[in-house]
C-alpha cells in the first residue's frame, strides 16, 4: 500500500498520512480505508453538497457503502458480515465524515448503533438474525429512535411511549422527537417502557420496528447542519408486532443502553466530529497554501498566525482522535475483539464497565469540532465564510455535536457529579431524594408554611395508606 495519500489519481491536497495514527489499523483495515476514501472521492463528497443544499437523504451514499460491505461492518463473518471491531468502526465513521459526507457519517453511526443492539440479542432471535444477514445485499438501513418529546435530551426516559402484551405479540406506541434517518430507514430499534410497566422508568424494553409501521414527515425536517441526516420526529401508533420483534428479554432496555447503544453512539459520533475537524483542516491547508497576497508576495499559509491556527487545530484534534481510538482499543480488548458470541450470556456487559470514559471522549470531540471549524474559517478569511469553500457547511454540521444527547452540558455534569459524589448520585430515572435540598428548603419555612405543606402531602396520600 502506498504511503502517499491519494485523491483519485492525484496526491491528496490536505494532511497526509504522517498526521494520521495509521499504526492503529491492521493491513486489511488500511485496505478498507483506502477503498472507502476512493468511494468518498468518486461519490460521497459530491452527494454531501446536494444533501446539504436540498435536504436530500443520502441513500445513494448508503448504496455505495453497501458495495463495500460496510452496512454489516461489525456483523460476524458467519452471518455474512465483515466481522470488524470497534477500532475499525471508528476509522470508517471518521473517514466518511472527513472525506465524504458528515450527514452520511451520522446516519451510518445510528445504523451501527442499531446493528449493535440487534447483534447483542440476536442469538435466539430468528427475525434479528435474518435482518443482520441481508443488510448489504438489500441496503437495509437501521436507526435508533430514543429521544422523547417530553424529556428532551434525556433519551433514556421515554414518557410518551409504551408497549403491552397483545395476543401472540406486542402493541407498541412510540413518539420520538428526533430520529436520524426518520422516514428513510428500513428498520428502527425503538425504546419504550416495558410491557407491564408500573411507574419505574428504568424498566425499559427495545423493539425492532420495520418502516411500514413508522409515520414520519421528512419534508418538515429542517436544521442548521447535518441536513441530509433527516432527524425529524416519528410516531408509531399502536403497532402490532410479533413476539420476536422484542429485542432481548422484557426489561432489557437499560442493559442494552449501557452495553451497546451508548458505547457505539459515543464512539462513532465522536469519530464523526473528529472527521469534520480534520475535513476543515484539510480544506484550510489547500486554500491557504494556494492563495497569495501579491502586495507582500506571501501565501496565506506563510503568515505565522495561520501556521499557529493550523498547528493548534491539528494537536487538539489528534488528542481527541487518540482518545477515541484508545477507547475503541479498550472495547476491542474487553470484548475479545468484538466477539458477539459472548453475549449468548445475557449478563455479559463488558463495554458498560468503561462507559464513563466514552462520556469524556464525546465531550472533548464535540467541544473541539466547534472550535476547530471556527478557527479554520478564520484562517480562510472571507473565502471561508462563503459556501463554495465548504468550511461553512462543516461548521454548521459540527454544531450538532454539542447538542446531541447526551448533550455536553449533561456529560460534564455526569462526570463531575460521579467523580465527586459517586455514580449512584447520577440518578438517571429521578428516583433518589436529595435530602440536603429537602432539609434546606423546609428550614426556610415557618410553622404555618410547614403545616400547609404537611396538609398538602397528606391529601396526596391515598386514604387507605394513612396510618
Ligand atoms: C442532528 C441531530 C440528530 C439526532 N438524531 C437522533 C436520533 O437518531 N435518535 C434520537 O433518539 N435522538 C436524536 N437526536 C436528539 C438528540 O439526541 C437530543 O435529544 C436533542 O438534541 C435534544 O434537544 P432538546 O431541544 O430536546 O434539548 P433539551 O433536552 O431541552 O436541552 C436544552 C438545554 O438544557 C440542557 N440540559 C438538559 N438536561 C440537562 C441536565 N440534566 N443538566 C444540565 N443541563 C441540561 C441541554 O444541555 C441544553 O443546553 C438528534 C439531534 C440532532 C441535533
Amino acid at each position: 500500500m502506498s504511503d502517499v495519500k491519494m485523491w483519485g489519481t492525484e496526491e491528496f491536497w490536505g494532511l497526509g498520512f504522517e498526521w494520521d495514527p495509521q499504526w492503529l489499523l491492521t493491513p486489511s483495515q488500511m485496505d478498507l480505508q483506502s477503498r472507502l476514501m476512493a468511494l468518498c472521492e468518486s461519490t460521497l463528497r459530491a452527494n454531501a453538497v446536494e444533501s446539504d443544499a436540498d435536504y436530500v437523504y443520502p441513500r445513494r451514499n448508503f448504496e455505495a457503502l453497501a458495495s463495500l460491505g460496510l452496512l454489516s461492518l461489525i456483523v460476524p463473518k458467519d452471518l455474512g458480515g465483515l466481522g470488524e471491531n470497534h477500532t475499525c468502526a471508528a476509522m470508517v465513521v471518521e473517514t466518511i465524515a472527513r472525506y465524504g459526507c458528515p450527514s452520511t457519517a451520522m446516519c451510518y453511526t445510528m445504523h451501527l448503533g442499531a446493528v449493535a443492539a440487534a447483534l447483542l440479542r440476536h442469538h435466539d432471535n430468528a427475525r434479528l438474525t435474518d435482518i443482520l444477514k441481508r443488510l448489504d445485499a438489500e441496503v437495509l438501513i437501521g436507526t435508533l429512535s430514543y429521544s422523547d418529546p417530553e424529556t428532551g435530551s434525556h433519551f433514556w426516559y421515554p414518557i410518551s411511549s409504551k408497549a403491552e402484551a397483545y395476543g401472540e405479540g406486542w402493541k407498541v406506541t412510540k413518539k420520538a422527537s428526533w430520529t436520524t434517518s426518520g422516514g428513510f430507514a428500513d428498520w428502527y430499534i425503538v425504546q419504550t417502557t416495558s410491557p407491564g410497566f408500573a411507574g419505574d422508568y428504568s424498566d425499559l424494553s427495545c423493539f425492532l420496528v420495520m418502516k411500514e409501521e413508522v409515520k414520519a414527515n421528512p419534508s418538515e425536517w429542517d436544521g442548521l447542519g447535518l441536513r441530509g441526516n433527516q432527524s425529524g420526529p416519528i410516531q408509531i401508533e399502536g403497532a402490532f408486532l410479533p413476539k420476536d420483534a422484542l429485542v432481548g428479554p422484557v426489561g432489557d432496555g437499560a442493559k442494552s443502553n449501557d452495553e451497546v447503544v451508548d458505547p457505539f453512539f459515543l464512539l462513532c459520533s465522536s469519530a464523526c466530529w473528529n472527521g469534520i475537524s480534520l475535513a476543515v483542516i484539510d480544506i484550510a491547508k489547500r486554500h491557504t497554501t494556494r492563495k497569495t497576497h501579491n502586495d507582500v508576495g506571501m501565501r496565506v499559509a506563510d503568515y505565522p498566525t495561520i501556521q499557529d491556527y493550523v498547528g493548534e487545530a491539528i494537536m487538539d484534534t489528534n488528542a481527541c482522535r487518540a482518545f477515541d481510538f484508545q477507547m475503541a482499543k479498550a472495547l476491542d480488548e474487553v470484548t475479545g475483539n468484538c466477539d458477539w458470541s459472548r453475549h449468548a450470556d445475557l449478563d455479559a456487559m463488558p463495554r458498560a464497565s468503561v462507559l464513563h470514559w466514552f462520556w469524556q471522549v464525546k465531550f472533548v470531540a464535540a467541544k473541539n469540532v466547534a472550535h476547530v471549524t471556527d478557527k479554520m474559517l478564520h484562517a480562510c478569511g472571507g473565502t471561508g465564510y462563503r459556501p463554495a469553500l465548504q468550511i461553512e457547511r462543516y461548521l454548521r454540521d459540527g454544531k450538532a455535536g454539542w447538542v446531541m444527547g447526551p448533550t455536553n452540558e449533561v456529560l460534564r455534569q455526569f462526570v463531575g457529579k460521579a467523580a465527586l459524589l459517586g455514580f449512584g448520585a447520577l440518578d438517571y430515572w429521578n428516583k433518589s431524594i436529595n435530602e440536603r435540598v429537602l432539609a434546606n428548603e423546609i428550614k426556610k419555612m415557618d410553622d404555618s408554611a410547614k403545616r400547609a405543606l404537611a396538609e398538602r402531602l397528606l391529601a396526596e396520600i391515598q386514604p387507605a395508606k394513612v396510618a
